[in-house]
């Protein structure tokens, strides 16, 4: 009986997202917590914008509809540490990465993100001499940033970063790379010689969601993000390296 009586949103997975956000929040107020940084995601922007993305622009319409419930969800993190602020005075903020990639990723074909999905497939396109398929028309344009570089950029926030506004932490525009770019820099990583195709019957997500880096730049000049060619290689390598291992 109590199955039926469940209504369907309570296993909704973002309400567990909102839970998770309250407990950490709330727990790290009541112990005293001196700094909390969340983690939210360039996906949860409002869908219907102008490009370059910032910060400021969180809140102003609804998010991409494949993201909904998950966009609200971290949103609201960033009221809550406004709130937290304004009424306790506490210190917590958030940081909006772009795509991160690096070692220890996940690496399934599946359900894995674009960069380890496709170093994956490379691996597997070159033991078997078969093809590389990559999803969409390659065109969908990304700021991926290395996961060495986000850690470092972590840990300045945690140091010396002290606003409650969220930060996004991501190469510049001028580093955006197409799909079929990426592609290409895993395929000469991995001295791969077979074939690219590109399957069109898969989709291509949102084209962009190119995010300033503004404010970070400002905040810290002279940081020095590691080029993407070489970030790529280091990871190709650790995935070689660590087939076994590694989560696929
Ligand atoms: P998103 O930024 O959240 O959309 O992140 P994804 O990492 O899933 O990247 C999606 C883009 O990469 C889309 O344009 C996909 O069509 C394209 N893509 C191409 N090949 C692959 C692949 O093997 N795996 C994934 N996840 N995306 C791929």
């Amino acid at each position: 009986m109590t199955g039926l009586l469940t209504p369907r949103w309570t296993s909704f997975p973002q309400r567990r997202n909102v839970h998770i956000n309250d407990n950490v929040l709330h727990s790290a107020y009541e112990f005293g917590v001196q700094k909390v940084v969340s983690c939210l995601s360039t996906c949860i922007f409002p869908d219907k914008t102008t490009y370059p993305i910032d910060e400021s622009m969180i809140h102003n319409g609804p998010p991409h509809s494949s993201n909904f419930g998950y966009s609200y969800a971290k949103r609201m993190i960033d009221v809550q540490n406004r709130g937290y602020f304004e009424q306790h005075g506490c210190r917590f903020t958030a940081v909006i990465p772009t795509n991160v990639f690096g070692p220890h990723d996940n690496y399934n074909i599946e359900d894995g993100h674009v960069l380890p999905g496709l170093i994956h497939k490379v691996y597997l396109a070159k033991k078997n001499g078969t093809a590389l398929t990559v999803w969409g028309t390659g065109k969908p344009r990304r700021q991926f940033i290395y996961s060495l570089d986000l850690a470092r950029l972590f840990l300045w926030v945690l140091r010396e970063y002290d606003e409650v506004e969220p930060i996004i932490l991501s190469v510049g525009e001028e580093d955006e790379v197409s799909i079929r770019e990426a592609a290409e820099s895993i395929v000469e990583a991995m001295d791969f010689k077979g074939e690219l195709i590109f399957d069109t019957t898969k989709s291509d997500g949102q084209f962009k969601k190119t995010a300033s880096n503004g404010k970070l730049r400002r905040c810290l000049p002279k940081f020095q993000f590691t080029p993407f060619k070489q970030a790529v290689k280091e990871t190709c390598d650790w995935f070689n390296v660590h087939y076994d291992i590694a989560r696929k």
